[in-house]
């Protein structure tokens, strides 16, 4: 079959490989439809970072480079494996591309699998990936959706439960809550729809004018502010129903002066989650945290959140269609793909790939 494989920093290959084949508890899933992430995208131009090198295997799925990428992806169950018995076949799934102990609990009540040694994602660390034909993927990581979701828009599920896991982080949503995210980028834009799906107020602020005409246009935000045209404080604080400033704010771009705004236009005892990934030390300002009785907190990936966003999904709360600006073919990853993510990133948010001709067409 067709794979997209990791080799090495700026060598992805599209190549022939094996078939898998569903081993005892796992599911064979034929792949729909595969987002590119900005982490696929970071391992291709500055990685491997998650991928294994070729000669140092991953801790626990033993593989090392070339891996098979795509861990955002949605599809149709093949065939299961031994013991697999509440699926069938045809069923719609998306995964939870985790890999992780097989010692840890990744039970339900489990609150932080996702943090254990040596966690690493399908699709960057080993055990196939949704840039191919068909993954096995243990039933564990397997969720099942409505087949009233397209396929197309299931592929963006995995992003929005990160956006839904920040959400939470924040303690969710009440009623007539003010939202003030910063950055428009994917993550920020997915994390804007679930506040508002859930019934916040979103301001967005973005320096690009076309991510903020995005944001508006996809549903993420109600208000979209440039902070080089307006001082996004004080525009938050206005919206507020005291002027106190927002009851949630959420960190999407690893920017310092975004961290700055966030400090201000967050109202006392409100609470900042901070969801980019930071390559270097930021300056924090304690003192605002401290006379303002902030909560700030990290977030990362998500952990038993799958099915709460797959039912607000269903729900018909949010759509994501918007949030797909490009679809191609697997063999066309590199030029169609990675390029216009890393040369036009203003416009592209979800670009997603398939190996099926027939998907592209339809
Ligand atoms: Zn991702």
């Amino acid at each position: 079959m067709k794979a997209a494989r990791f080799y090495d920093r700026g060598d992805i290959r599209i190549e022939e490989i094996e078939e898998p084949v569903a081993a005892a508890g796992e599911v064979l899933i034929k792949v729909a439809w595969c987002g590119i992430c900005g982490t696929d995208l970071h391992e291709y131009l500055d990685g491997p970072i998650f991928c294994p090198t070729h000669d140092t295997p991953h801790p626990i799925s033993g593989e090392t480079a070339p891996v098979t990428m795509g861990h955002e992806f949605s599809g149709v169950v093949e065939a299961l494996g031994e013991g697999v018995d509440d699926l069938e076949v045809g069923d719609h799934v998306v995964v939870e591309p985790y890999i992780i102990r097989d010692d840890v609990n990744t039970g339900p009540d489990s609150k932080d699998y996702h943090l254990s040694q040596d966690m690493n994602f399908i699709g960057l660390g080993g055990r196939g990936g949704g840039l191919s034909e068909k993954v096995a993927v243990k039933r564990r990581w397997v969720h099942k959706i409505s087949k009233d979701i397209p396929l197309d828009q299931a592929a963006v599920i995995e992003p929005l439960t990160v956006g839904y896991h920040a959400v939470d982080r924040a303690g969710g949503v009440k009623e007539g809550d003010l939202a003030l995210v910063g950055g428009a980028g994917p993550i920020g834009l997915l994390t804007g729809a679930v506040l508002r799906a859930q019934g916040a107020t979103v301001v967005i602020s973005e320096l690009s004018e076309l991510r903020r005409k995005k944001a508006i246009e996809a549903g993420a935000a109600d208000y979209a502010f440039s902070p080089a045209e307006v001082d996004v404080v004080e525009e938050v604080k206005k919206l507020s129903k005291d002027g106190k400033g927002a009851d949630l704010s959420f960190e999407c771009t690893s920017v310092q002066v975004v961290l700055d705004t966030l400090l201000d236009a967050t109202r006392p005892t409100g609470k900042i989650v901070i969801v980019s990934i930071w390559g270097k030390p930021a300056t924090v300002d304690m003192h605002k945290i401290v006379m303002k009785e902030l909560d700030v907190r990290g977030t990362i990936a998500y952990v038993n959140n799958h099915p709460d966003t797959i039912k607000l999904v269903e729900s018909g709360k949010l759509d994501l269609a918007p949030f797909i600006t490009g679809k191609i073919m697997v063999d066309d990853l590199i030029e169609k793909g990675f390029d216009t993510l890393i040369n036009h990133n203003e416009t592209a948010v979800k670009i997603l790939a398939t190996t099926d001709p027939e998907r592209l067409n339809s």
